[in-house]
């Protein structure tokens, strides 16, 4: 996949991670978000500059911000550092996704994701999970421990890209784990519809590409 390099200047170059468990998935919460502007932002709060790692566009681009071999600053607790007991930032990359996915009486929202977009953070999730082998987990931000948000919103298809880490893992499991006595028909079948809706799903979108060019 192409990853876009945004050349953003670092107060200083953050600390390389020692593990890397999890993906923690957030929207930018506003309709437009360039690298840039998240780099901004985040300096203004005093941080190193852009807290996550990657940033997926609406228009399906995908953009790295900092080293994700980095410690990121997109889903801190409440506490001194490495005080909480959690290593939420310590141990995970961040992707955030341009958009406001979250009901708003005002202002304009996104109630869904647009394919393109989906299909660029699947296939940046692919490619983590296959750099690091180590990660178990793809969380909401909402989800990590001690994060009182509501970060990515009700309407970000967490469900799709969660799906990414269980049809890599069963595929591997298939392979090495001889104690899947429980059910492997049914999860083989699940492997099989999974691999050809993601086919269905890419010609749809070729599809689609092509009659917007037209
Ligand atoms: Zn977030």
């Amino acid at each position: 996949m192409d990853i876009i390099k945004s050349n953003l200047v670092f107060k200083t170059l953050p600390k390389k991670r020692k593990r890397t468990r999890g993906i923690v998935l957030h929207h930018t919460a506003s309709l437009k978000a360039t690298p840039e502007w998240v780099h901004e932002i985040h300096l203004k709060r005093h941080w190193l500059g852009a807290g996550y790692h990657y940033l997926v566009r609406l228009d399906g681009t995908c953009h790295i911000l900092r080293a994700d071999d980095a410690i990121g600053a997109h889903c801190g607790v409440n506490a001194p550092y490495g005080k909480s007991g959690y290593n939420n930032n310590r141990e995970t990359v961040g992707i955030a996704f341009e958009g406001y996915f979250h009901y708003r009486a005002q202002g304009v929202y996104h109630d869904k994701m647009e394919f393109r977009q989906l299909l660029a953070g699947q296939e940046l999730i692919k490619h983590l999970l296959k750099k690091y082998p180590d990660i178990t987990f793809i969380k909401a931000h909402k989800e990590m421990p001690l994060c009182r948000t509501a970060c990515p919103g009700d309407y970000f298809p967490m469900d799709k890209f969660k799906k990414v880490l269980d049809y890599d893992l069963v595929k591997d499991d298939v392979k090495t784990d001889v104690n899947r006595a429980d059910g492997d028909a049914t999860d083989n079948t699940e492997d099989d519809i999974m691999e050809l809706r993601t086919i269905i799903d890419r010609a749809i979108c070729v599809l689609n590409e092509a009659a917007r060019i037209k």
